[in-house]
């Protein structure tokens, strides 16, 4: 069944006022509609439990020119980013892998003390930090203050601000250009891609190269991960609109990489348009699957939303089941998706006794929307449920690893994405 915007009556209002964020055009197609949802990283304390909460609607469009699946910008990134409550290097495989791409891209592009690396939106500097041992000089763009305040105390220099054009100029003024720009899960948080790509092409030198990592949105597709849907996420890129985007600020795709992180995602190498970069194969072979899979047309876009539909279903049966079987059920960590899946779902305390963190920011506060209640870790062992639904699905390996004494008391894991499914820790390892 192929549903087009056109035949939603709710569409009627974005279709007149959103326009895509890469090209202008304006959007008619819907992507998927996740109905309304509070901003995800809005961790409330006791205090504000009854008060009234904003939501905002998470309706995904995509532009039939450009393809871009995108949300509008119905948040003001000021509000988003001013306090971000993620520190990546919470998550120790997350900073493994920041390490080893710093060891690799240092010999790859023969880096040295005469390079400059800039990491746009570098959080606490869980990667730059990697780039110390290895005598390269760095310089940090985080837009926000806490986070930053943390890569500045681990000694990397650390400007607090919003990426772009008028940044790019200053820094250029100042003698500043880079040999790399690294720019990882920023790409997708940009509210004007333009300015942001153009502040790329103004600050790296003529041979620099810039690395992007971003979720795949051919995996996001295939593996249901509408999860990974939020307001702070305003853009979802394959690679064919990737070299829309190249094109228009007159860089070239040089190489690709397909990486395991966030459940698939794209690393990927540009460089100026005029520079002896020549590029890989891996860039051709790529754009011919996304082909292939028919992402050069609206059409291959038009069917997620039922597919989400019926993710949910399944979900809540298994959870209801499980409830009404006297099972008791609770969380494992609190990320953003965590809480597109628990507002969109509908599953609330009644499901879930609580969630746990291994943030401390988020110990004591609240889920927006669903009021689940964050605890440590610990509080697992305490409490001794039946099942622990491990909402960063992505790091289920990681997690089933750490917690995989709940078998002592015949607990089973709960793996929400691509659907449904449980892990009895005895046999996953
Ligand atoms: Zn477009």
């Amino acid at each position: 069944m192929n549903i087009r915007a056109s035949d939603l009556p709710h569409s009627t209002n974005l279709r007149l006022t959103a326009h895509c964020r890469l090209c202008g055009e304006g959007l008619k197609h819907s992507f998927v509609d996740l109905g309304m949802s509070p901003l995800c990283e809005s961790f409330l304390l006791p205090e504000q439990l009854d008060s009234m909460e904003p939501y905002f609607p998470l309706h995904v469009l995509v532009c039939d020119r450009c393809l871009l699946v995108q949300l509008k910008e119905y948040v003001s990134p000021d509000n988003i980013f001013s306090e971000y409550a993620y520190f990546s290097s919470f998550s120790t495989s997350w900073v493994a892998h920041a390490k080893a791409y710093c060891e690799m891209i240092t010999k790859r592009l023969r880096l040295g003390p005469e390079s400059l690396v800039v990491e746009l939106a570098c959080n606490d500097g869980y990667l730059l930090q990697h780039f110390l041992p290895l005598g390269v000089p760095v310089l940090g763009i985080e837009p926000a203050a806490n986070v930053a305040k943390s890569a500045i105390e681990k000694g990397i220099p650390t400007q607090v601000d919003f990426f772009g054009v008028r940044v790019a100029e200053e820094l250029v003024a100042s003698g500043k250009r880079a040999d790399l720009i690294v720019g990882n899960n920023v790409l997708a948080h940009v509210p004007d891609l333009n300015d942001f790509v153009g502040g790329m092409v103004r600050l790296l030198k003529p041979e620099g190269v810039i690395t992007l990592e971003f979720p795949h949105l051919e995996r996001l597709i295939a593996e249901n991960q509408f999860d990974t849907i939020y307001h702070e996420h305003f853009s979802y890129f394959s690679f064919v609109t990737i070299e829309h985007m190249a094109a228009l600020h007159g860089l070239k795709l040089i190489d690709v990489e397909e990486i395991p992180t966030h459940g698939g995602s794209l690393r990927i190498y540009l460089a100026h348009q005029a520079s002896s970069h020549v590029p890989a194969q891996s860039v051709a072979d790529l754009l011919d699957r996304e082909e292939r899979l028919g992402y050069r047309d609206i059409a291959a876009y038009t069917t997620f939303a039922e597919q989400v539909k019926r993710t949910k279903r399944k979900l809540l049966s298994f959870l209801i089941a499980a409830k009404d079987e006297g099972k008791t059920i609770c969380g494992y960590g609190a990320p953003g998706k965590g809480n597109t899946l628990l507002n969109y779902c509908g599953i609330g305390p009644d499901f879930l006794e609580f969630t746990v963190d291994r943030n401390p920011y988020k110990h004591g506060r609240f889920t927006p929307g669903m009021h689940i209640p964050i605890c440590p870790v610990e509080a697992i062992d305490t409490f001794k449920p039946d099942y622990v639904l491990i909402l960063p699905w992505n790091l289920k390996t990681e997690i089933v690893q750490q917690m995989r004494h709940i078998r002592d008391w015949g607990g089973k894991f709960i793996v929400p994405i691509p659907e449904v499914t449980v892990l009895d820790p005895e046999e996953s390892l």
